[in-house]
């Protein structure tokens, strides 16, 4: 049997991973495979500074062809694996060719989500190619109709914004990010993107898209040059699954990341792991990172379970949102300057479990960092405390304030001068 280990998908949880292997010793032939022209990359650039024409390829790439060259990894691009046979531990190259693999990681992603439509002026984000092509239709006056208020659509509605474009979003929903984000959340979207001229409606349902229009059930005509559709992602699964591997909506792996075949792994958007004891995949950054190196060391037999903490950010105009953890019915609002907002979700015995900001520009980001590590440290929270504007987390975190029971001792008050 060859030794190599391979990784299916040269994204960023394969990427990530096919770093990790290295940098953690492994020595022996490492190949990853992608179906995408290029070296891996980190996508939430596409939809922000790579539109704006602030970003490009090699500042969104994970390493560069001399990294690749020096670690010694093999990258098969433009190469799309077409069949798995975990029984004899081999993978299947589009032009037939079998690879024999001592480990494989499934790192296939997702693609957009496609309407039922074609017409020339209909795209579809997931891609640097995409995004470029996107990115020279982009000009002053660009008649734009965005199908979709989630975070491709909102971010995208920013950055054409940002351009000059005229731009409407479709949102089939009651609220933007509806799925993942809070009500006051989704508000507070709606007010920034109306405020900077995007034309946002709600509850809309699509009647046809042609090559000048976005057509409405009611009747409404909506004139446009160009249509981009972000409704969402499905995960590239139909390999695992052909295989015989057991799937979900995603490919499932236990608290080790490992699939239901042997040797075999799966980590990022396609993985479908058990979080706060529900089968669920995450399509983010951050787990893309997290999961392609923990699969990474769990290939080399490291055995460890994978705990991370979930959490993603959207950057849209000035302002940004991000969350860490899960979010629950018990939730706490601190208001932020500026008309921004903390949100504490809490537990029935008043333990930190996520934690949502809204700010301008990055000012949330020290405070979701302070909120990762009270959920971690897992004491139990007075109410008043996490609402109180004027009580720095830091000194929560260090357990210098009252707990839950009766009223708070102001010994960790952020305006107090001197020590208490
Ligand atoms: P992918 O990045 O999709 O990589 C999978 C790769 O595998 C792809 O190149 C695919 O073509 C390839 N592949 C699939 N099947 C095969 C096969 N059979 N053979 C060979 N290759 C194959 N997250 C955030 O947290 N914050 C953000 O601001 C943010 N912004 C985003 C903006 C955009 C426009 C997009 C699209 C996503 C954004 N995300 C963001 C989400 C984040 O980028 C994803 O969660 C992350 O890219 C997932 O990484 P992955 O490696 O699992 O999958
Ligand atoms: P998404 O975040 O799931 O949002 C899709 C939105 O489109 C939802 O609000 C959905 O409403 C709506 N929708 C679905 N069908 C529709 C229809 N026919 N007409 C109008 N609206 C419709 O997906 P996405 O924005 O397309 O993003 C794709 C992927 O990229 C996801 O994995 C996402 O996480 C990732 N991404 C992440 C970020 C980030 O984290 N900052 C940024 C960009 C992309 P319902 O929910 O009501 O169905």
């Amino acid at each position: 049997m060859d030794d190599a280990l391979i990784i299916v998908g040269a994204g960023h949880a394969g990427g990530r991973a096919a770093l990790t292997l290295r940098e953690e010793g492994y020595a022996g032939r490492l190949i990853l495979i992608g179906d995408e022209p290029h070296l891996p990359y980190e996508r939430p650039p596409l939809s922000k500074g790579v539109l704006q024409g602030t970003a490009d390829l090699a500042g969104c790439s994970l390493f560069d062809n001399a990294r690749l060259a020096e670690l010694g990894i093999e990258h098969s691009a433009n190469n799309l694996v077409s069949r798995l046979d975990p029984q004899h531990q081999r993978l299947q190259l589009a032009d037939g060719q079998w690879l024999p693999y001592a480990g494989l990681l499934l790192a296939t992603g997702g693609r957009a989500r496609r309407l039922p439509w074609e017409a020339p002026n209909i795209v579809y984000l997931r891609t640097h190619d995409e995004a470029l092509a996107l990115r020279g239709a982009l000009r002053p006056g660009t008649r734009l109709v965005i199908v979709g208020g989630g975070f491709i659509g909102l971010e995208v509605a920013a950055s054409a914004r940002s351009l000059g474009c005229e731009v409407t979003v479709l949102e089939a929903g009651p609220r933007l990010a509806g799925r993942v984000l809070p009500p006051v959340i989704s508000a507070a979207l709606l007010d920034l993107h109306r405020r900077q001229g995007v034309d946002v409606r709600l509850n809309v349902v699509l009647e046809t898209i042609n090559a000048d229009a976005v057509l409405l059930v009611d009747g409404e005509r909506l004139a446009c040059d160009l249509v981009v559709v972000g409704i969402g992602m499905q995960p590239n699964l139909e390999l695992a699954a052909a295989a015989g591997l057991d799937v979900g909506q995603g490919i499932r792996v236990d608290a080790y990341l490992r699939t239901s075949a042997p040797y075999v792994y799966a980590a990022g958007d396609v993985c479908e792991f058990r979080l706060g004891g529900l089968y669920q995949r995450q399509e983010t950054w951050r787990n893309a990172e997290a999961q392609g190196r923990h699969a990474a060391l769990n290939m080399l037999g490291r055995e460890l379970p994978f705990e991370a903490i979930p959490g993603f950010w959207s950057d849209q105009f000035d302002w940004g949102v991000q969350t860490v953890g899960v979010m629950t019915p018990l939730m706490v609002s601190r208001p932020l300057p500026d008309g921004g907002l903390l949100l504490f979700y809490l537990d029935a015995d008043r333990r930190l479990q996520g934690a949502c900001g809204w700010a301008m520009g990055s000012r949330a980001a020290k405070d979701i960092k302070l909120c990762e590590r009270l959920i971690t440290a897992a004491i139990p929270l007075s109410e008043a405390s996490l609402a109180d504007p004027d009580l720095s987390l830091k000194h929560l975190l260090r357990g210098r304030y009252a707990p839950i029971s009766g009223v708070p001792i102001p010994v960790g008050h952020a305006n107090r001068a001197g020590p208490p």
